[in-house]
């Protein structure tokens, strides 16, 4: 028997982007006025376990000016209207995660807002060396989005991506300040420019459809436990929506197993996120490489 080549890191990463570029295709060409946003949220999560891959978080879709964090509950029954849609795809294989999203302008109206994130996309990732700070980066990213006459979202932000984890806590600003690194080779990033009519900031909704394990601990509540054990089976340390545990607890006893898993920091909580207008975004998933970057996700 000839040795199976092992696939190194680079190129798993390269196969969960290809995944998730795949499936983000499918979702965006499914958002048309009077389409269900849980049909299109159910093609997009088909998609990636028809090509072999796992969701590495909820399908995203946010409306106008929401931004980020909305995924469908069980059962939605809300439609699209004249909106800007920002879906937001992540895919995995074996926690090697690819991450994009994409704008839809339904109305057709908001054109220059969508190329703006577009733009500030492709400028950062035409500046993405090693050794270029990531400072350099959310700059590059705010001064395309304010010449277009936008803003962009000061507090959202790409980041770097390990095996099985989404955000390692190192970002790239949307803007020209945060918490400064240099960019190296190898690494993954997730670059997410968001630019807005509203005033370049998100807050968070009351509304929480997403969440994700923190710190495993014992809890007492007998479904608050089953809740826990099928989370820490299935998605580890990955976001997971409420709506994928509809079989594990039901209704007003599910909502009251994620209180309590949150309130003891068991699990952690994504509410909806959103400015005051009209918000788009862009994403990729790049690897760097000795002299650039390459995209992961396409
Ligand atoms: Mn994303
Ligand atoms: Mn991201």
């Amino acid at each position: 028997m000839p040795d199976k080549k092992e696939k190194t890191e680079e190129e798993q990463f390269h196969e969960a982007g290809k995944i998730s570029y795949s499936a983000l295709q499918t979702g965006a060409k499914k958002i048309k006025k009077g389409a269900r946003l849980l049909d299109v949220t159910k093609a997009v999560e088909k998609k990636i376990k028809d090509l072999g891959g796992e969701m590495a978080f909820p399908v995203n879709i946010s409306q106008n000016e929401r931004a980020a964090h909305y995924t469908c509950p069980a059962g939605d029954e809300t439609v699209f209207g004249l909106d800007l849609v920002k879906l937001d795809v992540g895919a995995h294989i074996d926690g090697y995660i690819g991450d994009n999203a994409l704008t839809v302008d339904i109305s057709g109206k908001n054109t220059k807002l969508v190329k703006a994130s577009e733009d500030a996309l492709k400028n950062a990732v035409n500046a993405i060396a090693p050794g270029v700070k990531n400072i350099e980066i959310g700059t590059i990213i705010q001064e395309t989005i304010e010449k277009a006459g936008f803003k962009p979202v000061e507090n959202l932000c790409g980041h770097v991506i390990q095996q099985n984890l989404l955000h390692t806590g190192l970002s790239i600003p949307n803007m020209s300040f945060g918490s400064e690194f240099e960019i190296e080779e190898g690494m993954i990033i997730a670059i997410e420019p968001f630019a807005t009519l509203g005033r370049g900031h998100v807050t968070e909704d009351r509304q929480v459809e997403i969440f994700s394990l923190e710190k495993p601990m014992p809890v007492r509540n007998a479904e608050a436990r089953k809740v826990l054990a099928f989370v820490m089976e299935n998605y580890q340390f990955l976001p997971f929506a409420e709506r994928w545990l509809e079989n594990v607890a039901s209704g007003f006893k599910l909502k009251v197993a994620l209180k309590e898993l949150v309130t003891r920091g068991v699990f952690a909580s994504y509410p909806v996120l959103k400015d005051i207008d009209l918000v788009s975004q862009t994403e990729w998933t790049i690897i760097v490489t000795k002299d650039g970057c390459e995209r992961t996700t396409k």
